[in-house]
């Protein structure tokens, strides 16, 4: 049923939902991504860090270590370690959101340009650094890429320790997702709960859509309130379980002698499917460095950048004379290709590649312009400054997040207090 503007303007909560509550803002002053003439100026600095913003915190650090000739891999491994090792961050190690089952994996890669080796390990269980385990991998095994119940075995044996990487935050949200998601099993409050209701059993197709969202997140919020989860984080839970996000790291390092290193690491998609590897862990999609050209890395709809293999086409685009922007664009073209530029189905996904050149021209690229009005997407960097940059953009807009959910009016993003 379409749903009018005066619905949605009634209704805040669900605006606020819809309107990114819970978005990491971090470098908030900053400007549009590396343009074109800046790739080709020739006035490229090294040493050059370059990586998703959720790494900006932790670039200062990993600079310095660069900068007084510290190892390239080891340097961008220092940036992505930051987000691992933080609980408040749920979308990469230690309290990334679980799989269906309520289980947190992970995936990781790593490229390490001097040697021109690699590393990688997925779905890996109860071990919070797997940027590290990868490293592991490539340094102490003949193999590229160790997956599950292996991974973890070899991970203890490197000396990792077993953890449980599920915080009580993230357990709280995955169970009020599961409870959402629970009307035909035994999960949620069942016939003995004193405020159990039986499902309507009536069609509702008379009543407004927005009013149909606004009494389910009203129900979810109070099934959040349930479960313990503090006040202030309830609408974003909310948000987490009617959209499952995605978030990841990838950080690539250039040092002065022009030696290039990159790594990617994640929980990958809240909810999956236990098993599910996304393209974080795949060299060629979630990252890929080469020596001779330079390093790309992804953050994103996994799934696509797979079925482009992302990072690998953007360092051989570079390699055959693309700018790190074009290059860029073109990967995100082909992701565009595979949808036959369908727009229904393409503002479900969404995509940034990290690009570093060689000779240290970079740029940050995006299908869309970001999630919603004020939250564009961004890359950061450490040449000497640190800073937070906006991404270029392939389509005018902002992506949509799956499932679909009714559009909301841009005067109602603006006017939410979540968003500030
Ligand atoms: N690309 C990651 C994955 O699909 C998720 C993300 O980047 O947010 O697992």
């Amino acid at each position: 049923m379409p749903v009018s503007r005066r619905d949605f303007v009634k209704t805040s909560v669900l605006g606020a939902v819809a309107a990114g509550v819970g978005t990491r803002a971090q470098g908030e002053d900053a400007k549009p991504a590396a343009q074109e003439h800046d790739s080709q100026s020739g006035s490229h600095k090294r040493p050059i860090i370059v990586c998703a913003n959720n790494g900006f915190n932790y670039l200062d650090d990993a600079f310095a270590f660069l900068r007084s000739g510290g190892d390239t891999l080891d340097a961008a491994l220092r940036v992505v370690k930051g987000p691992e090792d933080d609980p408040n961050d749920d979308s990469v190690g230690l309290g990334g959101l679980p799989n269906e089952e309520g289980v947190v994996e992970l995936d990781a890669c790593c490229m390490h340009g001097p040697t021109r080796r690699a590393g990688s390990v997925g779905g890996v269980r109860n071990i919070k650094n797997v940027s590290l385990v990868s490293k592991a991998v490539m340094e102490h095994t003949g193999h590229v890429m160790l997956v599950g119940e292996g991974a973890e075995r070899f991970a203890v044996a490197m000396g990792f320790p077993r953890e449980n990487l599920l915080t009580e935050h993230s357990r709280k949200i995955w169970l009020l997702w599961k409870e959402f998601h629970s009307t035909d099993d035994w999960w949620g409050p069942g016939l003995a709960d004193p405020h159990w209701q039986a499902p309507d059993s009536k069609p509702n197709n008379d009543k407004p859509q927005a009013e149909v969202w606004q009494e389910r997140i009203q129900n979810l919020q109070a099934r959040a309130a349930d479960l313990g989860i503090e006040p202030e984080l309830q609408l974003a839970a909310v948000r987490k379980v009617l959209f499952p996000p995605t978030g990841t790291i990838h950080c690539s390092a250039l040092n002065e002698k022009g030696e290039i290193s990159g790594c990617t690491t994640t929980s990958g998609l809240a909810f999956k499917l236990p098993g599910r590897c996304g393209d974080s862990p795949i060299i060629g999609a979630g990252c890929y460095t080469d020596q001779d050209v330079g390093s790309a890395g992804a953050t994103g709809s996994g799934e696509e950048n797979i079925k482009v293999a992302g990072a690998h086409t953007i360092v051989e685009n570079m390699r055959h004379g693309m700018s790190p922007q074009e290059a860029g664009m073109d990967a995100l073209k082909r992701i565009v290709r595979n949808y036959n530029g369908d727009m229904n189905k393409l503002r479900f996904i969404d995509m940034t590649y990290y690009i570093l050149r060689k000779d240290g021209a970079y740029s940050g690229v995006s299908l869309w312009e970001g999630y919603s009005e004020g939250h564009p997407h961004k890359i950061a960097i450490h040449d000497g400054s640190r800073r937070a940059e906006v991404t270029v953009n392939l389509l005018k807009g902002y992506s949509q997040e799956f499932p679909p959910f009714p559009n909301i009016p841009e005067d109602l993003k603006k006017g939410s207090e979540y968003l500030k």
